[in-house]
């Protein structure tokens, strides 16, 4: 092999180090990649792709970005899902030798902390999983999960256990949607089982070692025991945080000192939301485009603060089960309601409140520049209004103990920082005149240098009585005195020749050259001066950084209850009163989002629901398109409303508190992952069977739509049955259907309770009028529809023709299992309470205990039972 240069074997030792990362190496003004990374960056980022010589006789290939615009550029790898490392020049070029060059930052997309490449509004997670069990048969039976937020150093941990381990990891995943996981490499080789989308890096196994784990944590959080942050007894959430804390090590390169603490939670202190519900509920962003606006954070956010943002994210992704906490909350937004005036001063003060938490952050990792500071310092001057504003309210009063001024910090940045410091370092103007007598000293000396030098012209001519003496400047001898040959005798003593020109020669004098040494190296020590105040200056900052953090979080809790006052005012939302008991009653509910998006004039159609002890089961029935779907979603989104602490839109609600809220909305046609979608209707009517309890809210809508009608129709209504007969359950059901023999039902199962969404019929022209009543609809208007929905009128008027001669004589082309029934009165039909056989199975099956494919297999025998 020929010798290559001494610089391309740096390059591939350290490139050696970072295999799974795109390189980019500081050549000079350049970030460089080579080789393969070249290839991709190229591509990816449409550089010039060129070649640099590595010996003698070979050239690679070589593509690179000017160093200011690294950011960028590593942002968009980052968002296409590649892992970026920066290698850096460590010591200067020096003329001989290789510069020193070390990889100072792996950048992940869930280790980022470049606000360029953040959204200030969400967080950014990463997240650790330890599945426990085995790998082979992909069963867990056990998971350690844990999380971290680096911008914010949020930290948490939790132990999964039972066989719904592998389901709450899912849920855990969609409440945090985290930018990247890590998981032991065995794990992910043999396939991991998480769903489509997540970014996942394989980690050595033994990095999730809970032993190795466990020290690494206690030193870094420098105790003796996990025991006092709540994980005593999670093994396996320590061992997911270890993996966490040790891919930090590896990425970061610094001290991590942003992460102060870790907690440990629990899923169950939360109401349980598995990732369907959250996307078929739209609570964070849309299904159709993904879109925050149209939301019910859509909605609910009015914060201004990207701390308040944050945190609105999290508690609509995450409502609680706690009546005390639930209560504060609510009496907060309701003192907030109540006074427009201060809800303006508020949020015009918080305003100037910027990102306390990443900014606190920034200064604990050794980011923070001149301008972060000057944030820090206008952010905390707004703090003392605040406290005024809110020490007057009681249900405020948690949050004026906690705001905290920092009148020290405050204080140390005005004292220390001038008005307007440049943004970075490398420009002189950060400290301010006064705050150090070394840097005063040295601007005192400097100016003297220059006022003497500015002053030397005139008082040479004097001293020499020479009228043309001139002084100047150049790079290669500095200041000079120019002296024209006319007067040469004239010259003092005390010059120094140092050039001779055509006309004239050139002089310094020593006294010259000291004020010049003064002014030519000024600018480098007052920046190396500078730079090291600022960096004394952060350091002592950093000693209050949880004074800091905790105005922060009381900052976003403000914000946070400020827009859901504002929003409740605005929308004309009411407090809902929260009871432990499992009732649900409310008086005139509308969907927060759909009375948003309505054409301007139509009306939100208001409708009441009510759920006592003998009425669990509501099964709403009505022509499509009549707002079956929007009426369930409106109880299902008030609930969750007032579970996070919010208003809700109604004249009033009555809410027992609900553990688990499962909505499975039907007429989502797409195929997930190779299933198809009757088979994903069966799997999640089976989770949400076996997963609930009595104090769960279940919106169901056209549960067995994905088959055949009477396939459908038999399920919906053994899953009916089941909710209202099983001990367990009999939890609060909405059940939207277009089967009217559904209606059936209250007759056999006293619990349930028939609704309908009302129409008026005009002629042959019907109204949706959205109003839920009493009593279930008899006709199902499907024709009309297809009217309304622009069929041609041939297609129409024939459809009408059919449909009357089914609804009068019945049809040639029916079901051969219900022509059969209808030939053969003497053989009950499947819902009479008869004991026909395919019913008889039906009623032994144990839904619980059906694995998906069995429960495939079991309705292909009902189904041939039911044609027999
Ligand atoms: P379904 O589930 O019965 O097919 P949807 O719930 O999808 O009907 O409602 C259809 C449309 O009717 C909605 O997009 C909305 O525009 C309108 N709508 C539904 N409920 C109401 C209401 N209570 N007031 C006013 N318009 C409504």
């Amino acid at each position: 092999m020929t010798q290559v240069t001494p610089l391309r074997q740096q390059y591939l030792d350290v490139k050696r180090e970072y295999p799974d990362c795109i390189l980019f190496f500081r050549l000079g003004d350049f970030y460089e990649t080579f080789d393969e990374d070249a290839e991709i960056a190229a591509r990816e980022l449409d550089l010039v792709l060129t070649g640099r010589p590595i010996s003698k006789t070979q050239r690679v290939p070589m593509a690179g970005v000017p160093h200011h615009a690294l950011e960028t550029y590593v942002a968009r790898l980052i968002e296409k899902g590649y892992h970026v490392a920066v290698c850096e020049q460590v010591t200067e070029p020096n003329g001989k030798g290789l510069v020193e060059r070390e990889v100072t930052r792996v950048i992940t997309p869930g280790t980022v902390i470049e606000p360029e490449i953040l959204s200030d509004r969400k967080q950014n997670y990463l997240m650790a999983i330890l599945p426990v069990g085995n790998p082979d048969t992909r069963e867990w039976s056990k998971a350690g999960i844990a999380y971290v937020e680096i911008t914010t150093g949020e930290f948490a941990a939790t132990q999964l256990e039972g066989e719904n381990a592998a389901v709450l990891v899912v849920e855990e995943l969609s409440r945090l949607q985290p930018s990247e996981v890590i998981m032991p490499s065995t794990w992910v080789e043999k396939g991991a089982s998480l769903p489509p989308g997540i970014h996942l890096t394989p980690i050595a196994d033994w990095r999730f070692e809970p032993a190795g784990a466990e020290q690494l944590l206690t030193q870094h959080f420098r105790v003796r025991t996990l025991e006092g942050f709540g994980l005593g007894d999670m093994p396996y959430g320590v061992a997911a945080a270890g993996a966490i804390l040790h891919y930090l090590r590896d990425t970061q390169r610094n001290n991590l000192a942003q992460l102060t603490s870790i907690r440990a939670y629990s899923t169950a202190s939360f109401m349980v939301l598995d990732p369907f519900t959250r996307r078929n509920l739209e609570l964070t962003e849309t299904i159709r485009s993904r879109k925050v606006h149209g939301s019910l954070l859509g909605v609910l956010d009015r914060t201004v603060t990207a701390m308040g943002a944050r945190l609105l994210r999290t508690w609509i992704s995450q409502p609680l089960l706690d009546l005390k906490r639930l209560n504060a909350r609510l009496d907060a937004v309701e003192a907030l309601t109540q006074d427009e005036a201060l809800r303006a001063e508020l949020t015009e003060a918080l305003r100037n409140v910027s990102d306390l938490e990443r900014l606190t952050n920034r200064l604990l990792i050794g980011k923070a520049g001149p301008r972060d500071l000057l944030a820090l310092r206008e952010s905390l001057s707004v703090v003392p209004t605040i406290q005024a504003l809110i020490e007057p309210i009681p249900a405020l009063s948690a949050l004026t103990t906690k705001l905290d001024a920092c009148s020290d910090v405050l204080d140390h940045i005005s004292r220390a920082l001038t008005d307007d410091p440049p943004a970075v370092l490398n420009t002189i103007g950060t400290i301010r005149p006064g705050y150090s007598e070394e840097l005063d000293r040295i601007l005192e000396q400097t100016r003297e240098a220059r006022e003497w030098i500015a002053n030397l012209e005139p008082h040479e001519r004097r001293r020499t009585g020479i009228p043309t003496l001139k002084v100047g400047f150049n790079k290669v001898f500095g200041y000079y005195i120019e002296v024209s040959n006319a007067h040469k005798d004239k010259i003092p003593e005390d010059y120094i020749r140092k050039q001779t020109l055509v006309n004239a020669e050139r002089y310094i004098t020593p006294e010259l050259k000291e004020y010049e040494t003064l002014v030519l190296n000024a600018e480098e020590q007052i920046l190396k001066v500078e730079r090291e105040l600022f960096e004394a200056l952060c350091q002592s900052l950093c000693e209050a950084s949880s004074r800091l953090l905790g105005t922060a979080r009381a900052i976003a809790h403000l914000d946070v209850f400020l827009s859901l006052a504002t929003v409740a005012v605005r929308e004309g939302y009411c407090r809902p009163t929260l009871t432990e008991d499992d009732v649900l009653i409310i008086e005139a509910g509308r969907h927060p989002v759909v009375e948003k998006l309505l054409d301007g004039g139509t009306r939100y159609v208001p409708n009441d629901t009510r759920f006592d002890s003998m009425s669990r089961i509501h099964i709403i029935t009505g022509p499509n398109m009549s707002g079956k779907s929007t009426y369930i979603r409106q109880v299902a989104v008030i609930t969750l409303m007032a579970q996070i602490g919010s208003f809700v839109p109604a004249d009033s609600a009555t809410i027992g508190l609900v553990d688990r809220l499962f909505a499975r909305i039907g007429a989502q046609d797409e195929i997930h992952a190779g299933q198809s979608t009757f088979m994903v209707e069966m799997v999640e009517t089976a989770r949400l069977l076996s997963g609930s309890t009595r104090r769960s809210l279940l919106i169901l809508d056209e549960v067995g739509r994905g088959t055949s009608t009477y396939d459908g129709l038999a399920i919906a209504r053994a899953v009916i049955e089941y909710i209202h007969n099983h001990p367990r359950l009999n939890c609060r059901t909405l059940f939207a259907t277009h089967y009217h023999e559904l209606t059936e039902l209250p007759n056999v199962l006293p619990r349930t309770r028939n609704y309908s969404v009302a129409v008026a019929e005009d002629n042959d022209e019907i109204v949706f009028l959205h109003r839920v009543v009493p009593g279930g609809a008899n006709r199902s208007y499907g024709v009309h529809v297809a009217q309304i929905a622009g069929l041609p009128r041939p297609v129409v008027e024939r459809a009408r023709e059919l449909l009357h001669q089914l609804e009068t004589q019945g049809a040639d082309f029916e079901h051969p299992a219900a022509k059969k029934r209808k030939e053969n009165p003497a053989q009950l039909t499947l819902f009479d309470q008869s004991e026909h056989p395919a019913l008889k199975a039906l009623k032994s099956i144990a839904v619980d205990e059906l694995s998906p494919i069995e429960a495939l297999t079991k309705l292909y025998e009902l189904k041939r039972l039911a044609a027999e």
